[in-house]
């Protein structure tokens, strides 16, 4: 892929939504999204209609960039989902959130997916007392995720705790600051999921 300077929000300004790929700038008036809410490049500002194959290609463009995910894992995912019981598109949303990469971002430990991703192939995290390098990682429900104690002076990890003090923590998941490590209280369900995404979308590209 090629790489240019502020790449992450091209691609939030491509899908006009704020994606928080690049950390705490996301929550500061530096967010180009803040700024310059159009498309990248010279057309940008001329936002085209999209055809229903678009946008349903659109949302599902998204939703990869969202949880940082290639094509071919996206693909695993949505056949796990479909191979579940419960609703496709649902499910495709609570295996994406339930990767470690994203835990370590929602419990605040990572300023962003892309960081906790690179944070965990360093081995720097551990599941129930575990070394666990595998970004793509799926957590249980009762499972314990903890900083490792040799990377517990971790620069970024220090400071990420500082500056993320305050940002909430979704209901499904328990922070424990002080002992850098956090538990899967239980799955999370629609409800908990943020991302502005309308999943049915997705289901209906890939069923074509
Ligand atoms: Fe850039 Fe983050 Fe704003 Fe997206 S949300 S445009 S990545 S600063």
């Amino acid at each position: 892929m090629a790489r240019y300077k502020d790449e992450q929000c091209r691609i939030c300004r491509r899908e006009g939504q704020k994606l928080f790929l690049k950390g705490s700038r996301c929550y500061t008036d530096k967010c180009s999204i803040a700024r310059r809410n159009y498309a990248p490049g010279q057309n940008g500002q001329k936002r085209k209609k999209l055809s229903e194959y678009g946008t349903q290609l659109r949302e599902k463009q998204k939703t990869k960039s969202f949880y940082g995910v290639g094509e071919k894992q996206f693909r695993k995912y949505f056949d796990m989902a479909s191979a579940n019981r419960g609703k496709t598109g649902e499910v495709l949303l609570q295996i994406l959130e339930t990767r470690l990469d994203n835990v370590v971002y929602r419990l605040g430990y990572g300023a962003s997916r892309a960081q906790a991703r690179m944070l965990i192939t360093h081995g720097a995290f551990e599941v129930n007392g575990k070394k666990v390098d595998i970004p793509s990682y799926l957590v249980k429900a009762g499972d314990i995720i903890s900083v490792r104690e040799i990377r517990k002076d971790n620069g970024f990890i220090k400071l990420n705790v500082e500056e993320n003090s305050a940002r909430p923590v979704p209901e499904w998941l328990q922070k424990d600051a002080q002992n850098l490590n956090g538990k899967v209280v239980r799955l999370p369900v629609r409800e908990d999921v943020d991302i502005p995404v309308e999943e049915h979308l997705i289901v209906e590209l890939y069923s074509k």
